[in-house]
């Protein structure tokens, strides 16, 4: 049984209910999970006050960030035990977990313990009215008990990137999983015990969203803030439920990433930056393409080559040294991504490669296996160019001139990220700046450098978080100001 970690202990929700924990790769289960209740929950926010309260908010900034030092080297020691429990649940290939999700579990602490270390706070020297000098200054203190509401798609790399900044600003946390993928979260639990973070800092409570532990804990009235990772129609309900209580929320939402190919681009670039946004965690990453827009004289070339890149992506289990691609996290997602694939057909795509459910083994049969999918035909305003799917899938539009990309670049809901590929340095400053997105890659994808801002726009979200920017949610900012 995976159980809740609420107050330095591992404990059964006293409701007793539990719910099933799926492998995505052949539907078999990997463990029972117990649900926590209202109750839980309640315990779970009063052992983090306590903790903010007690030993957590005495220890000296040097201390703390020791602790996280420690946690991150915890995290490295016992790396092969976090990866078998995130491929479980994700199915995502061994390779693409251990150089992504697990890594960047560990460098979450130890990036931010280095930048509340190093990231100095404001002073202005002034004057009062009658002569005498005033000095100004800022004083950072943590926002308190913070209620982290983590997705499924990179469990352990973007539930650690809010509890890493939270925990060196000096809150406490209560965490709630995602109901797909429970393991790693209660599993760092242990090292937050081996290291010796005092009990009640980390707590984790497992369950569902409404009517469960996502909105027990994003309503309860002794939480500080809300930091949110997951669907833009699940951050709206939650921002809801904190306006009741003027609670800070940081939103990390959903996307519909453009990327923009000029005629000049390098293909290879190109095409090796593409195959990685479409179909990399079987196109269930947050920054993920689903438009790809291409200048007309490279158009034929480019869904040519991601088409072929697509047929070389061979489905297997995760520790298959001859499969490079996973299923999707659930047959109910599996289930949403192929009524799309079904409504592109109706919307008037040429399928250039996929749309369907690939032939695995079978003993694989009962996992959420999809085909990786190139579309052509669809009308820039379709459902389907216009909708989050969230699976590896995309379609390829073509276009003339650069105002035209970027008119449709921007013509979205939402503003997460997107890449754009040229050679022309003039041309790649003008667009990206022109783009209404909070992150722009240009000829790569996904390259992060933790000390940048993060976050999107519009319907992808409220707020930056990385570096010096995850202070500004994860403390409370006084002014000083003394006449002297
Ligand atoms: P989701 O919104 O369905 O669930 C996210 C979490 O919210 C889960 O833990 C769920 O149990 C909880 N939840 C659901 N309803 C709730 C409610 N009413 N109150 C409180 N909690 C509730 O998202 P998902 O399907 O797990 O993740 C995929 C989505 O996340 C995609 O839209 C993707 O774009 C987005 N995402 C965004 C980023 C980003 O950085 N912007 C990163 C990763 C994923």
């Amino acid at each position: 049984m995976i159980l809740n970690f609420i107050d330095g202990q591992y404990r059964e929700g006293r409701g007793g209910r539990s719910f099933d924990d799926i492998n995505p790769v052949d539907g078999s289960l990997i463990d029972k999970v117990s649900e926590a209740g209202r109750e839980d929950v309640d315990d779970a926010v009063r052992a983090a006050r306590q903790a903010l309260q007690g030993p957590w908010g005495s220890l000296k900034l040097a201390q703390r960030c020791d602790l996280l030092y420690a946690l991150a080297a915890e995290i490295d020691r016992r790396a092969e035990d976090f990866l078998a429990a995130e491929v479980a649940d994700t199915g995502k290939p061994r390779a693409l977990a251990s150089h992504l999700d697990i890594p960047r579990g560990a460098a979450n602490f130890r990036v931010f313990a280095d930048v509340v270390r190093n990231v100095p706070t404001e002073s202005f020297a002034g004057h009062a009215p009658d002569g005498q000098p005033a000095l100004n200054y800022a004083s950072r203190r943590p926002k308190g008990v913070v209620a982290v509401v983590c997705p499924w798609n990179l469990p352990l790399l973007l539930m650690t990137w809010k509890v890493g900044p939270a925990l060196a600003c000096g809150n406490t946390v209560v965490v709630k999983p995602s109901e797909e993928t429970p393991a790693t979260a209660a599993l760092l639990g242990e090292v937050m015990n081996a290291v010796g973070i005092p009990q009640g800092v980390y707590n984790v409570v497992h369950g569902f969203g409404p009517d469960s532990a996502g909105e027990y804990l994003t309503t309860h009235p002794d939480i500080d803030a809300v930091t949110f990772t997951g669907e833009t129609r699940t951050g709206a309900a939650i921002m809801r439920a904190a306006a009741e209580g003027i609670k800070p929320v940081s939103m990390e939402l959903g996307g519909k990433n453009a990327a923009v190919v000029f005629e000049d681009a390098d293909l290879d670039v190109t095409i090796a930056g593409l195959t990685r946004s479409v179909f990399e965690n079987s196109g269930q990453v947050c920054l993920g393409t689903e438009r790809v827009y291409v200048q007309r004289p490279v158009f034929d070339a480019v869904v040519q080559r991601l088409a072929a890149a697509a047929a070389r992506l061979k489905p297997g289990r995760p520790d298959d040294p001859d499969a490079n691609f996973g299923p999707l996290v659930s047959t109910e997602h599996q289930a949403k991504v192929l009524g799309y694939y079904a409504l592109a057909r109706d919307e008037g795509a040429s399928v250039v490669h996929g749309g369907g459910v690939p032939k695995v083994a079978p003993a694989l049969a009962g996992g959420a296996w999809i085909e990786p999918t190139v579309w052509t035909g669809l009308p820039h305003g379709s459902r389907v160019a216009s909708e989050e799917i969230f699976g590896p899938c995309c379609c390829v539009i073509p276009f003339d001139r650069e105002s035209e990309a970027l008119r449709m670049a921007n013509d979205t809901r939402y503003g997460l990220a997107a890449s754009v590929y040229t050679q022309d340095i003039d041309r790649a400053h003008r667009f990206a700046g022109a783009l209404k997105v909070g992150v722009v890659w240009v000829n790569t994808w996904f390259l992060r450098d933790l000390r940048t801002a993060f976050g999107g726009s519009g319907a992808s979200g409220i707020g930056r978080e990385g570096g010096v920017h995850s202070l500004e949610f994860y403390t409370e900012l006084s002014n000083v100001c003394i006449k002297f």
